[in-house]
C-alpha cells in the first residue's frame, strides 16, 4: 500500500477514507493485523492496523522488511491516448519498468490535455500491484521538439516506427553493445508521426529507429512490445 507519510519505527500513518475502506472492508483486516506499506523513499515496512471505527483506521509502523530500491533509468515517451487506453498504457509502462512517463504532444495527438492527477493515481496503483518501491515520475506534457531538445545526447532513444524499412529491434539494440547508461523509448499517436516528426526524432544523436514487426500495432500494444524488447537488453 502506498502511503504519503514518513516511515520509521512506531510512526503512525493516517489513512484516507479510500485506504481505510480498502483495508477494513475489502481486505477485511482487523486491529493488529499487518499490511505492507511504502512511500517511495523509506523502503517497505510492515505496519499494523489500529482501528478507530468502521470507516477509519491508522497504521503503526513496526519494522522495515525491504530496503529502498532505485528507479530504473528508462524514460517512456508517448503521445497521450484517450481515457481507458491511456490508463492501460500507463499501467503497462510501469509494470514493464519505466522510471519516467513523459507525455509528448505531436501533430496527430488526439488527446492534448493530459490529466496528470489521474495518471499519477494510476502510476501509484500500478506500482502497488507490481511491488516496486519507487513511484515512477510523471512529467508534464511537452511538445516533441522540446522533449527532444531536453533529452541527454548520450541517452539511447528507441524510436518505434512502423515504417517497414526500419531495423529489427533486437538486432538494432544488440549493436549498441554494453548496457547503455540510459534509454528512452518513444511511441507515436493513433495517427502516427508525420514525416517531418520522423526526421526530427531520427536526427537525435543517439536514436535507434526500430520496427516492432510488419503489422501496425495500436499505440498501447506498441508500448508493451517496445518496453519488453528494451528490457530484454537492460534486464531491469
Ligand atoms: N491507429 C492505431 C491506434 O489507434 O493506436 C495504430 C497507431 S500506430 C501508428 C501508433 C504508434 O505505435 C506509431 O507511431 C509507432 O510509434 C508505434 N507502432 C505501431 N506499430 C509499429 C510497428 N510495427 N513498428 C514500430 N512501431 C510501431
Amino acid at each position: 500500500l502506498f502511503v504519503d507519510s514518513p516511515l520509521q519505527k512506531d510512526a503512525r500513518i493516517a489513512l484516507d477514507r479510500a485506504q481505510a475502506n480498502y483495508l477494513l472492508n475489502v481486505l477485511r483486516l482487523k486491529a493488529g493485523e499487518s499490511v505492507l506499506v511504502f512511500n517511495g523513499q523509506d523502503g517497505e515496512w510492515r505496519a499494523e492496523v489500529s482501528v478507530e471505527g468502521r470507516k477509519s483506521a491508522d497504521l503503526v509502523c513496526m519494522e522495515r522488511v525491504r530496503e529502498q530500491t532505485g528507479q530504473p533509468d528508462l524514460v517512456y515517451a508517448f503521445a497521450p491516448l484517450k481515457h481507458a487506453r491511456l490508463d492501460y498504457m500507463v499501467q503497462k509502462a510501469v509494470e514493464m519498468g519505466a522510471g519516467v512517463l513523459q507525455p509528448v504532444i505531436t501533430r496527430h495527438t488526439q488527446s492534448t490535455r493530459v490529466n496528470l492527477e489521474r495518471m499519477r493515481a494510476n502510476v501509484i496503483e500500478a506500482a502497488e500491484q507490481c511491488g516496486i518501491l519507487t513511484i515512477p515520475e510523471v512529467r508534464e506534457e511537452e511538445n516533441l521538439e522540446r522533449f527532444l531538445k531536453g533529452l541527454e545526447k548520450d541517452r539511447v532513444l528507441v524510436f518505434c516506427d512502423e515504417d517497414a524499412a526500419v531495423a529489427n529491434p533486437v538486432e538494432a539494440l544488440a549493436k549498441l553493445g554494453n548496457k547503455p547508461s540510459g534509454v528512452a523509448v518513444i511511441v507515436g499517436p493513433e495517427g502516427g508521426f508525420t514525416d517531418q516528426e520522423r526526421a526530427l526524432v531520427a536526427a537525435h544523436e543517439s536514436c535507434v529507429r526500430v520496427s516492432l514487426g510488419p503489422r501496425i500495432l495500436r499505440a498501447d500494444t506498441a508500448a508493451v512490445a517496445a518496453l519488453a524488447i528494451v528490457q530484454s537488453m537492460l534486464g531491469d
